[in-house]
């Protein structure tokens, strides 16, 4: 008697107690097929042009964590591929070649595109995602990340938008004639965004261009808002308030670009989703690496820049890091759903960049993350809005906003 009461109290208090029964493989793989995902950053073409990756074929990390066989695998609907270039100095040879890098990385996603006709094609509106997925075939989308192949020349931004290009990272690791970047030693040069910065704002306004905030100081985030008339994205960054991180999000500018109706989407790179433990041999050595990074990488030529990749790669395989897994992602998912509301937040892993963790090694991996928000207790509608909702819905205000 005594039992069968124990037994019918636990039964009640069970919900409070949070004793939840795990939802079955099956169920949750449905509910990550159902929704209409998103990846909004990755740098895979910059393998396809440095290694010609073949994405017809299932490949390995590290070498790539992005291919059309592990998108089918991981219910990935659609992809950002970043023709990213790096900051260096502002000479008119080097934007001149960072401008034939950028055309060059968009001419490789563009043949991968055709040549894998059946399984995929390249996508330029916000409702391409949906309408490929029912045709049976992934949608890629192009960014350019870093804005510095554009120079000083207005002009390049249609360019680019004629190639493809449907969302621009002002910058990257550091300043360029746009903006500030979060990420420079030098510190700030135009207090945030720069006149020309100004003007490429409206550019992307006018054209139905995503702005994406990701890389840029904080100062220019502000000022970004001022300017645009639409949303912007942040592709890749994640939140301050627990990784302490220059290149992630403080609260002020989460609440900022809900506000303005944005989206932040969270990245995967370990560093920016939990704060790095100090005392490890590995991050003494990496440190030493990036400090190199920092201030001479961009006066290396092609062989030294080559050799010092090599050399980063062979010391990060030397010491392995303990990486930070789904769980502390949907931490930052979990923070920004607190915060703000479930409706500004998303996903740009940074895979073939630096993104990967734990148990989210590749795009194949992704159901994990959905595994982790379902077991955290969000709603499908929430989940959904997650992998996609809530950056088509920035897609597609921006196209309505733009004047062509
Ligand atoms: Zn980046």
């Amino acid at each position: 008697m005594l039992g069968l009461l124990i037994f019918k109290i636990l039964i009640l208090i069970s919900p409070l107690t949070g004793i939840a029964k795990e939802m079955p493989e099956s169920d949750i793989l449905k509910i990550h097929n159902k929704a209409l995902t998103v990846d909004t950053h990755v740098d895979t073409p910059m393998i396809l042009v440095n290694q010609g990756l073949d994405l017809g074929k299932r490949n390995t990390p590290p070498e790539s964590r992005v291919d059309f066989i592990r998108m089918q695998e991981g219910g990935l609907d659609a992809i950002f591929f970043a023709a990213f270039t790096s900051q260096k100095e502002r000479t008119p040879e080097n934007i001149e070649s960072a401008y034939k890098l950028a055309h060059q990385m968009i001419d490789s996603t563009l043949v991968s595109c055709e040549k894998y006709k059946n399984l995929v094609s390249l996508a330029t509106r916000a409702s391409d995602a949906e309408r490929l997925n029912k045709e049976g075939l992934k949608a890629i989308y192009i960014g350019l990340e870093n804005g510095f192949p554009i120079g000083t020349d207005l002009s390049r931004i249609k360019e680019f938008y004629d190639r493809g290009v449907r969302y621009i990272t002002l910058s990257h690791s550091k300043n360029n004639d746009i903006c500030d970047s979060s990420s420079d030693i030098k510190g700030p040069e135009h207090n945030g965004l720069s006149e020309f910065g100004k003007q490429v704002i409206m550019k992307m306004n006018k054209l139905g261009i995503m702005i994406d905030v990701s890389h840029i100081s904080d100062k220019a985030f502000y000022d970004v808002i001022q300017i645009s008339n639409a949303p912007v994205i942040a592709s890749h960054s994640s939140v301050r308030a627990i990784a302490n991180h220059n290149r992630n999000m403080t609260d002020e500018m989460i609440r900022t670009l809900a506000k303005n109706g944005g989206v932040i989407q969270i990245c995967l790179l370990d560093d920016y989703i939990k704060n790095p433990d100090q005392t490890t041999t590995r991050y003494k050595k990496m440190q030493e690496l990036r400090n190199i990074y920092n201030t001479h990488f961009d006066k290396m030529n092609e062989e030294e820049q080559s050799a010092f990749r090599k050399l980063w790669s062979e010391t990060s395989n030397k010491y392995p890091k303990q990486l930070p897994t789904v769980k502390d992602l949907v931490d930052h998912i979990d923070h920004v759903k607190n915060l703000v509301g479930i409706d500004y937040v998303g996903i740009g892993s940074d895979f073939d960049g630096g993104g990967g963790l734990a148990d989210c090694q590749d795009v194949s991996q992704f159901p994990n993350i959905t595994r982790e928000m379902q077991n955290r207790g969000y709603s499908e509608e929430d989940i959904y809005k997650v992998w996609g909702g809530n950056f088509f819905r920035v897609f597609h205000k921006v196209e309505e906003l733009a004047e062509n």
